[in-house]
């Protein structure tokens, strides 16, 4: 893995730390080689240096659009070195190795930050420094490659330390951090172009992204909005075919979004599932012996809010569930597939979007989710954890019985797709009450309680739905009130994270209670 480079090809527009660097390279007998200013700079130092024009035998041109865009500079970065094929490729042309090379940009995006005019951001963008950033990287077995000053050090105590060799695992970090700077500099130029032009413009999350559709708007009328896919395929509204209705807004593609990842928590080899969603928060969510089954109790738990909503399936859309479900406005269903029977009920709703995916995601894949900050972003691998019976631990006097195991277990799952902080009310695999993103935890469990009672009114029936249930936390409970709020709601049996500072004194107001309380060690905050 250990390479000593021999020549050098150095082109830099910032030439911060530059002759220093040069310096250094040359103490180990690196042979530089540079661009026009850069051949100033380092000539001027007193360094040898040969100019690029002599290596390719063609003058700089086009006012140095084109200068290093040549077999001769792109052949000694791309040859494998020790390859036979390629040694031989190089000795044909007369073409000699670049082992090294030292590359910053066009200073695009200052210039925009500046705020030139047009003609003089176009002519701020550098096409041959990211192809020859890009021959570096790729060929990162044979050739270091630098993108920024702060790589400077860096390899010249790698020079140091290897008796004026780099290593495999250096060149390879370097072309990571080369392909980035590359992708972040294109992605800067259409991000400015978009500007331009007015179109919602993409940035670093649409980075390799496709443009699936320009929206009407964002998540108010006064915001430009569009949809990006980008990333590992992942089955939901990126992969969906619509089959009707008008084009989905900004909010819908979001919501829709949310209800079909939580849908996707359960397995559809093992049950039904339906989810209702309003404002990215679940209104009602069941297993149930059938899709329709499942959908009247989803319905059950806030009917209200219901209205208008957002439905996802766990599978195959049929005809008895369809039937169910256009008996409300509905905004959008999603599933992995439909019956040409159901395709043809939903039709008599000419507004209702109907979308089908192709299949379910994966709840416990890898993967990235990025949320903007003041100048800049945070970057978090997805919540992929999925809460099983063999990771709840028993800490009441009373364990809880199998029913109560089976609806802690679907209340949580649905609690981890519920806005911070959440408490889930569940009876018999389905949510009965449902409290979401409220500043106070007891706030959440009164407010889960208070839609319990309501659905109870709703049906006609006397006792709260939150009678007899199970509740379920997002969050610990820093205090025995949020509990005592839920069983006083009717709830026999709690899971939570745990991990409060004041478990003893939770654990001990649940035995109590006569509750019967698990731990899952797993935390499923969402904000
Ligand atoms: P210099 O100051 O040495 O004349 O130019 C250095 C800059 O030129 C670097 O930012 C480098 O990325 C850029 N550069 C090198 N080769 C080419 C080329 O062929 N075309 C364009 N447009 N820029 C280049």
């Amino acid at each position: 893995g250990l390479r000593r480079p021999a020549r050098a090809l150095v082109s830099v527009s910032d030439k911060t730390g530059l002759v220093d660097f040069a310096k250094g390279l040359a103490a180990f007998g690196v042979e530089l080689i540079s661009t026009g200013g850069t051949h100033k700079a380092l000539a001027a130092a007193g360094l040898q240096v040969k100019e690029v024009a002599d290596v390719t035998g063609f003058p700089e041109m086009l006012d140095g659009r084109v200068k290093t865009l040549h077999p001769k500079v792109h052949g000694g970065l791309l040859a494998v070195r020790g390859k036979p094929d390629h040694e031989a490729a190089l000795r044909a042309q007369g073409i000699a190795p670049i082992d090294l090379l030292v590359v910053n940009l066009y200073p695009f995006e200052a210039t925009v930050e500046a705020g030139a005019d047009f003609d003089e951001c176009v002519e701020n963008i550098d096409i041959g420094g990211p192809a020859m950033i890009r021959s570096a990287a790729k060929n990162h077995e044979s050739v270091a490659v630098l993108t920024g000053a702060s790589d400077y050090a860096l390899v010249l105590a790698e020079l140091e330390e290897h008796g004026g060799a780099t290593t495999l695992a250096l060149r390879r970090r370097l072309a990571q951090k080369a392909f980035a700077r590359t992708a972040a500099y294109d992605s800067a130029i259409s991000h400015w172009l978009a500007g331009e032009i007015g179109v919602a413009a993409p940035d670093y999350r649409a980075l390799g992204g496709q443009l699936v559709e320009a929206l009407r708007y964002g998540e108010n009328p006064h915001q430009i909005a569009a949809f990006y896919a980008s990333g590992p395929r992942r089955f939901g509204v990126s992969t969906a075919r619509q089959v009707q209705g008008k084009q989905l807004s900004y909010n819908n593609l979001g919501d829709t979004d949310a209800a079909f990842e939580l849908v996707a928590e359960f397995d559809p080899a093992r049950t039904a599932a339906v989810a209702i969603i309003k404002h990215a928060n679940p209104c009602g969510v069941a297993e149930g012996s059938d899709l329709a089954d499942a959908y009247e109790l989803a319905l059950r738990c806030d009917p209200v809010s219901a209205f208008g909503g957002i439905i996802a399936l766990n599978r195959k859309l049929d005809a008895k569930a369809a039937a169910a479900i256009v008996k409300i406005f509905t905004e959008v269903i999603i599933a992995p597939d439909a019956d040409e029977d159901a395709v043809a009920i939903v039709a008599a709703k000419k507004n209702l979007r109907l979308l089908l995916t192709g299949g379910l995601p994966d709840p416990r894949a890898a993967g990235w989710r990025h949320t903007p900050v003041a100048g800049g972003f945070l970057a978090q691998s997805r919540d992929n954890a999925v809460v099983d019976e063999m990771d709840l631990r028993v800490v009441t006097k009373r364990a809880p019985s199998e029913a109560e195991i089976r609806d802690m277990k679907f209340a949580f799952r649905v609690a981890k797709h519920v806005k911070s902080n959440a408490i889930v009310y569940a009876k018999g695999s389905a949510t009965v009450g449902i409290g979401a993103g409220q500043m106070s935890r007891v706030d959440s469990c009164r407010i889960a309680a208070l839609k319990a009672r309501e659905a109870a009114t709703t049906a006609g029936l006397a006792e709260s739905l939150a009678k007899g249930s199970v509740v379920a936390s997002d969050a610990f409970f820093p205090f025995a009130d949020g509990l005592l709020a839920a069983a006083e709601a009717g709830a026999t049996a709690v899971i939570q994270p745990g991990g409060s500072l004041r478990d003893d004194e939770v654990i001990k107001a649940a035995d109590e209670a006569g509750l019967a309380m698990v731990f899952t060690g797993v935390r499923h905050f969402r904000h």
